[in-house]
């Protein structure tokens, strides 16, 4: 193919389209209509853009005029302010008050749902049936979507799967009354087609699907689809598989292999799947694809498109620290897609091709392309959006003839998240059609090839190498030479293969290390003792962990000899260099982080992504607090006066006493002993009981980083036995504690009292529970607030200090909230940790399931039990378990049960849900979710709480990002992980010179700069 000749061609059809198109506009930006106008405003003004956005979004959640106008209020200002473009129409305003309030937004409700009618084929069966016809009387063919709300629960995807085959009934019914297209003869359109086409987004199909359960997720799909499939297969149809988020993409591309090649359906070839181009990744599946499918001898159809999900997948990756996985440059995607569907043009025998695009360029491209491979007509199509750029369809159809609508039906509230996708595509600065039709950009520009593009822009963007986004750029750790800025560890992406045999590889390893016995580390020393305890496996108690040597009050007397026999030295080793230390800890644990995470699984019941993130910030806290000392190590000169010099600094407490819990064995451990020891601190550490094994990884971290002997001494051992002598030990001056409140009250009472030995006050830093509580408001979005109180109560078994165990429903929005968390909950699948498919596991030891079991017995009592799941054999399991008709006077909106207990309260209205949040000794986490810009402002105020999330669930905080910790009975108000914690390990210090000797004062920097 002459590329120059090819280019040349692809640029003239261009101008034939453009010619074709002439100066009409597609109806969204028609300035004569309301919708014209609102969009125009919205490409005017970016501000206008988002609240406009934010505000779609929430409208169906608007059923009285009070929300309403309350809203609109939030959203515009008052009355007066309502931008124009939104007022248009409205008859009668100047009324004042609340009645012009009404009347506007009636207006303002019709006229969006207008808007959205725009996009959307119809909402019921019968009536998208009759504009169906329609359209296929104009010449399209079509392609039906279902609009669903984001699937939450396995009863929600039966609804969705049972919606297709209700509109497939529809169609059977219909289809023998639509001749076919294009003059062929028979029942194919244009010969080749089924009339009847359907696209489904698999995630709808499964609530549970989850990247790490790779098997499992696309056996959950592929359950519901089948029967579609079957139906489809039944009318003669066609069934394409829409492409949606990247962390489904592998997933779905198993389950079209599946499908595709099941014994049942491997002779009918009417299946396809969408790929999106905007991926890096796309070449290679690309190739893989059509490889396998010459290789099983299957014809199939690729869906060509750009990618719909470019803002979120930008942003979630930025957010994980993971290299992000779209094209940052346009024209980068406007090549891959010409490309791909050079590849896929290339192999027409064996694959069909669907371009689905708006841009005149990419449609050009493949018609041209198309025809220099003499590819016969009926081996490609083209496919564009119901509503969007209909003077190009009509252009197409009238020069290609195969044009196929992709038609969106349904109900309004489930359809405002498509409308937004769309709207937000339609005013992007990125978008062809704002271009073309909006900013009248010249056809030369239009038509540009993507590879001119891309050289015109390489200044200006570089050439978009995969990079790692925002302020999560990596650690720069001992690799990297030295201290860069700080970045958390990358979130883990199981949507690599490589990452999820890593993971099971390393469960099979450790397994191989079971039973062992370990040492306590004292100055330098492994120590072994008598008395041994077992740990064990909460999912199966036979299986021993580990057997650790238990520490009396004897190897804790020596500890904290070691460590202060180190502490001189350490003391005055310099910051820069202790910090240095940490970061070759954070180095090891970067190398071994599957192991490390694997033990978690294994011996703290974690699921993957929760034990992976443990170790992911112990990594971070090592990284961060080797940084934040380096800081505050520098002595800050205080003051500016002739003849004296202030200095500031810090220096360490002395021996620490760290005391750790089970549940983030390595994270909250590390975190710890981390900040003690470089602040220049010497360490006796004492992991928890439950997870002593962990606690060994954590010594053999700081002796693999080099740490000086003494500096850090390990001692597990019985509570009762060395926790109190521990505390009370004149030579400790600090301790830091993460427990329950009971144990924090007891640490800083021993710790208060005074023993004449004792040379200094002691400090205590203890974080402790919380009863916290997210509020969902009578607007929240219930597709998100849902999942995120399933995740934030139920995730790890609900032992998180920041797990929540209340959720505050204000009452308008209490029923549909219930009935879709309960079934959200039923859908949660119970069972060992180290099995992906499992969301929840067991609790940590048989004491903590007999607690929890009482909360459960007492949540009978007090309220209602909603649901309570089953619970598997063997292991520590308790059910899941939610109860309503709680209010704040019951034990259960007071007790932190530190377990998968959640009660759900109904609030009259917002004012009471966030007193009744505030209605604990707690203050430590808190989640609110709602749309209402006044309430999530007010929150900020009045939720008192140390961690407050709006709209996000209520756990999860990351290392210099959400500093953690609490307040009140939650703990003493330090923030783990931010900027202040480490000077709770320190005592300032204050040195002041008189520099002035008889008189003559030596000119400081600055004067002398002055001169
Ligand atoms: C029939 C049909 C079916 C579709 N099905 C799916 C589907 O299953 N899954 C899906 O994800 N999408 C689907 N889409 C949407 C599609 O992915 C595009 O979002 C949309 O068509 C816009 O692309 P365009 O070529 O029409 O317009 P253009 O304006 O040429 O391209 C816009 C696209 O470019 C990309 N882009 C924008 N900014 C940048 C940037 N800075 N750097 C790199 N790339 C950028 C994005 O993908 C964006 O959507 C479908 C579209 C059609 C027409």
């Amino acid at each position: 193919m002459d590329r120059e000749h090819l280019d040349a061609a692809i640029v003239a059809r261009g101008r034939q389209f453009f010619e074709a198109i002439g100066d009409e506009a597609p109806s969204v930006f028609k300035k004569d209509w309301w919708t014209g106008k609102v969009m125009a405003a919205c490409m005017e003004n970016e501000q206008f853009k988002v609240q406009l956005f934010r505000f779609i979004d929430v409208l169906p959640y608007l059923t009285t005029a009070e929300s309403l106008g309350r809203h609109m209020q939030e959203y515009f200002g008052r009355e007066q302010a309502v931008p124009a473009a939104l007022r248009w129409g409205v008859k009668g305003v100047g009324l004042g008050g609340r009645l012009a309030v009404k009347v506007l937004g009636a207006v303002i409700r019709k006229n969006l749902h207008m808007m959205a009618r725009t996009f959307i084929a119809g909402e019921t069966v019968p009536e998208t049936v009759r504009r169906l016809a329609a359209l296929r009387g104009q010449g399209f063919g079509f392609t039906l979507d279902l609009l669903g709300e984001a699937t939450v629960s396995e009863r929600e995807a039966d609804a969705y799967a049972g919606g297709y085959l209700a509109m497939l009934d529809g169609l059977e019914q219909a289809q023998p009354d639509w001749p076919a297209i294009g003059g062929a003869g028979g029942d194919l359109d244009w010969g080749h087609a089924p009339r009847v086409n359907v696209s489904v987004k698999p995630s709808a199909l499964y609530s549970q699907a989850d990247p790490a359960e790779f098997d499992g997720s696309a056996a959950g799909i592929l359950e519901r689809l089948r029967p579609i499939y079957r139906k489809v297969v039944g009318l003669g149809g066609y069934l394409c598989i829409d492409m949606e988020m990247r962390r489904l993409k592998n997933v779905t591309l198993e389950v079209f292999r599946r499908l595709r090649s099941e014994p049942e359906f491997r002779a009918y070839p009417h299946l396809g799947l969408a790929v999106q181009v905007y991926l890096r990744e796309t070449d290679g599946d690309l190739e893989r694809l059509l490889a396998w499918a010459r290789t099983e001898g299957l014809p199939i159809t690729v869906r060509l498109v750009k990618g719909a999900y470019w803002d979120y997948e930008t942003v979630i990756a930025a957010q994980k620290g993971l290299p992000v996985p779209v094209y940052t440059v346009k024209a980068e995607t406007d090549a891959a897609f010409e490309r791909s569907a050079e590849v896929i043009l290339r192999n027409q025998d064996i694959c069909h091709l669907a371009c689905a695009s708006h841009n005149v360029r990419s449609v050009s491209a493949v018609l041209e392309t198309a025809r220099a491979l003499d590819v016969p007509e009926d081996r490609y199509e083209f496919q564009v959006l119901y509503g969007m750029a209909e003077p190009f369809r009509k252009a197409l159809l009238k020069t290609v003839g195969r044009v196929r609508l992709y038609c969106p039906f349904g109900e309004m509230l489930p359809g405002m998240a498509y409308l937004m996708r769309r709207l937000l595509e339609n005013t992007s600065n990125e978008s062809f059609l704002r271009q073309e039709f909006v900013e009248g950009v010249e056809a030369s520009r239009l038509l540009e090839s993507p590879a001119a593009a891309l050289a015109r822009t390489a200044g200006a963007c570089g050439d978009g190498p995969a990079t790692t986004a925002g302020a999560a750029a990596g650690p720069a750790g001992e690799e990297a030479g030295g201290l860069g800025p700080f970045g958390n560890h990358p979130f883990p992406d199981w949507t690599l293969a490589p990452q999820r045999a890593a993971y099971r590889g390393a469960l099979e390893e450790v397994r191989r290390h079971l039973g062992r016995t370990y040492p306590l580390f004292i100055g330098g020393k492994d120590v072994t003792t008598g008395e041994v305890a077992d740990s064990v496996n909460p999912a199966r108690p036979d299986e021993v962990i580990g057997r650790v040597c238990q520490a009396g009050t004897d190897e804790v007397a020596s500890a904290v000899a070691a460590a202060r026999e180190a502490l001189p030295a350490w003391r005055d080793t310099p910051p820069r260099e202790r910090a240095a230390y940490l970061v070759r800890a954070a180095g090891a644990a970067r190398r071994r982080m599957m192991e490390l995470a694997a033990w978690q699984t294994l011996e703290a019941g974690k699921q993957w992504d929760e034990a992976y993130l443990d170790v992911g910030e112990a990594i971070d806290f090592l990284d961060y607090y080797a940084r934040q000392m380096v800081r505050l190590g520098e002595p800050t000169p205080m003051g500016c006066v002739a003849g004296e010099v202030n200095e500031h600094f810090y220096q360490p407490k002395g021996v620490a006493a760290v005391i750790a819990p089970w549940n983030f064995p390595l994270a909250i451990s590390c975190g710890m002993c981390a900040a003690a020891i470089v602040a220049g601190n010497c360490v006796v550490y004492k992991p928890s009981g439950q997870t002593p094994v962990i606690g060994h990884t954590l010594s053999q971290l700081f002796r693999e980083a080099g740490l000086p002997a003494g500096v850090f001494n390990c001692t597990p051992g019985r509570g009762a036995v060395i926790g109190d002598f521990v505390v009370e030990h004149p030579a400790v001056s600090l301790i830091a504690f993460t427990g329950s409140m009971e144990v924090g009250l007891r640490i800083l009472e021993k710790a208060g009292r005074t023993p004449p030995a004792q040379a200094a006050v002691k400090k205590v830093i203890a974080e402790m529970g919380g009863k916290n509580a997210i509020v969902i408001d009578d607007d929240a979005d219930l597709d998100e607030a849902v999942p995120a109180v399933i995740h934030s109560a139920f995730g790890y078994q609900g032992q998180k200090c920041s797990a929540c165990s209340r959720a505050i429903v204000v009452a308008p929005l209490y029923e549909r909230f219930v009935e879709r968390l309960v079934e959200a909950a039923r859908s949660v699948r119970i069972g060992p940790a180290e099995d992906p498919a499992n969301h929840m596991g067991p609790v940590i030891d048989a004491s903590a399931q007999k607690k929890i079991l009482e909360y459960v017995a007492l949540a009978e009592r007090e309220g209602t039990v909603v649901y309570r799941s089953d619970v598997p054999a063997g292991g520590y399991y308790v059910p899941l378990t939610v109860v309503t008709g709680i209010t704040p006077a019951h034990r259960l909106a007071q007790e932190e049960v530190f377990g998968p207990v959640l009660a759900v309260m109904k609030a009259k209205d917002f004012g009471e849900a966030l007193a009744w949040a505030n209605a604990t000794r707690f203050a430590l986490t808190g989640g609110v979710f709602s749309r209402s810009p006044d309430h999530l402002q007010r929150c900020r105020r009045e939720f008192r709480v140390g961690n407050l999330y709006l709209n996000r669930g209520c756990t999860g905080a990351l290392v210099g990002r959400q500093p953690f910790g609490g307040f009140r009975m939650s703990g003493v108000g330090t923030k783990a992980g931010g900027p202040d914690y480490l000077l709770h390990f320190m005592d300032p210090r204050v040195v002041t010179e008189n520099t002035m000797r008889r008189g003559f004062v030596p000119m400081a920097e600055g004067e002398a700069a002055a001169v």
